[in-house]
């Protein structure tokens, strides 16, 4: 049986070359890098469970004057898709949709070959636009990927193995899940948790790495991390891999004491971009400060998964109230993100910590939770009969169709008559009621309106 072609297509830029190298790691090659040859195309391999599957790259073809451009891309990614059994169609989720994408989206429509629309550089707040753009290539629901940061990839996979009918393999690959050049295999299940530990000066954090990881490995030190100013410190938790992710910043301090209680904003900032679960170490004496506020407000932008855990709990008295008023505050004060696990530890005293992983991983699972179409219109209906949309100009709101294109955070897109008008209150009602249906505390949701009717009626009708 030979191996299923995926061919990766997109306007240049769009970053088709990282997302490549992302799927295929170490095991690609350049199949034209010949001198006087353009080069064209490359082809690689990955596999999904034990299916090897063939993935193609049109990049390279920026290179020649202008006008010959177009045209050339054009032929190039016809031949391509001509070729494939599956389109990996990218666009640029910060650049937004551009007439050449739109032109490239016909192309692979009128192909007739089944594509899965990638919305590449999705990472943070800045993608959002494009990625809600993206729906109206008409190419069905976009998967938000960050190629660049890896993100999104394990989505990507299990997409790409439903569409060529390929069964993931969950039992396979967990040492294999991230080979050395970053490649992510298809199970990424068993990726290892990237988890930040972040908090004030003296709330306890290298006290609490040290007693997560134990002396023996902070002795042999740290193994590189996946970016060059990043550590990561591998751990195992109940048969669960886990790594402890560090920017540059937190392990200066430990070396150079005198920056010991200078952690900059934009370390802090670069260390809970690079986790997806993010720990808010409080010191229990003094919990919720500003500054802790200030990075729980960066956790909600950066869409990141959080747990609180209030340190120092050995030297609390009267331990039952004091949890209690914790816990009140922070529902009051970390509005945001709704359901946020408080977990008392003493890192000192290596008490509570099983606690506090297991809420790590169960916050995980909830910020990788995808919720079935169905449902969420089964509750859409209900929530709007229960409490209907206002009127505006005359006319009632009308709210037709949800979906969820991604996790991590779960992200949701309805379709509104007339989306600007509909008030933020009716928004956070649905946000909420939506939180409670269907249990994802913890994590910051994206509740996004789009504009029209339902994406889907028009392909069904194909
Ligand atoms: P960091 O600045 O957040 O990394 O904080 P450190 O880990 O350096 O800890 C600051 C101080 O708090 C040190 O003196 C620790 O010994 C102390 N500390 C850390 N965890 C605990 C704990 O669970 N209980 C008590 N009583 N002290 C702790």
């Amino acid at each position: 049986m030979t191996a299923p072609v995926v061919a990766i297509v997109g306007r240049p830029n769009v970053g088709k070359s990282t997302l490549f190298n992302r799927l295929t790691g170490r095991r690609s090659a350049l199949v034209s890098d010949m001198p006087g040859l353009t080069r064209d195309r490359r082809e690689g391999t990955t596999r999904i469970g034990s299916a090897e599957i063939t993935v193609v790259d049109t990049a390279g073809l920026e290179e020649g004057d202008e006008a010959s451009i177009a045209g050339r891309m054009r032929r190039q990614t016809e031949t391509a898709i001509a070729a494939a059994d599956l389109v990996l169609f990218v666009i640029d989720s910060r650049a937004g949709i551009v007439p050449a994408d739109a032109e490239f989206a016909r192309v692979a429509r009128q192909s007739g070959r089944p594509v899965i629309l990638v919305a590449n550089k999705a990472e943070g707040r800045a993608g959002e636009a494009g990625f809600l753009e993206a729906f109206e290539l008409g190419l069905g629901d976009p998967v938000a990927v960050s190629a660049e940061h890896g993100e999104g990839l394990g989505e990507l996979m299990a997409d790409i193995a439903a569409a060529l009918g390929i069964a993931p393999d969950r039992g396979h690959g967990g040492e294999e899940a991230e080979d050395a050049d970053g490649a992510i295999a298809p199970d990424a299940s068993t990726h290892p948790i990237r988890i930040a530990i972040v908090g004030r000066p003296n709330a306890g954090k290298s006290t609490l790495v040290n007693a997560l990881v134990g002396e023996e490995r902070m002795i042999t030190g740290p193994e590189p991390g996946l970016t060059r100013d990043s550590i990561a410190t591998p751990l195992e938790w109940r048969g669960r891999k886990l790594s402890l992710v560090d920017t540059a910043g937190l392990r200066r301090k430990a070396r150079v004491e005198e920056l010991a209680e200078k952690l900059s904003a934009s370390d802090t900032i670069r260390t809970i971009r690079f986790a997806e679960v993010v720990v808010l170490l409080l010191d229990a004496e003094r919990p919720l400060e500003k500054q802790d506020l200030t990075i729980g407000d960066l956790v909600a932008d950066e869409g990141r998964a959080i747990v609180l855990a209030v340190n120092k709990w050995d030297l609390v008295t009267d331990k039952q109230r004091r949890l209690k008023e914790i816990r009140e505050d922070v529902a009051e004060r970390l509005a945001q993100i709704p359901g946020v696990r408080v977990i008392a530890i003493s890192a000192l005293g290596e008490k509570g910590l099983d606690n506090l992983l297991e809420a790590v991983v169960e916050t995980y699972a909830v910020w990788n939770k995808r919720v079935g179409t169905a449902e969420l219109n089964r509750w859409l209906e209900e929530a709007t009969s229960r409490h209907a949309p206002p009127a505006s100009h005359g006319r009632r709101i009308k709210l037709r169709f949800i979906t969820q294109p991604t996790t991590r955070p779960p992200t949701f897109v309805a379709f509104c008559s007339q989306p600007q008008d509909l008030p933020k209150s009716y928004l956070r009602y649905l946000t909420k009621s939506l939180r409670d249906t269907f249990g994802l505390p913890g994590v910051p949701v994206r509740f996004n309106l789009r504009k029209g009717e339902n994406p889907y009626a028009g392909r069904r009708r194909k």
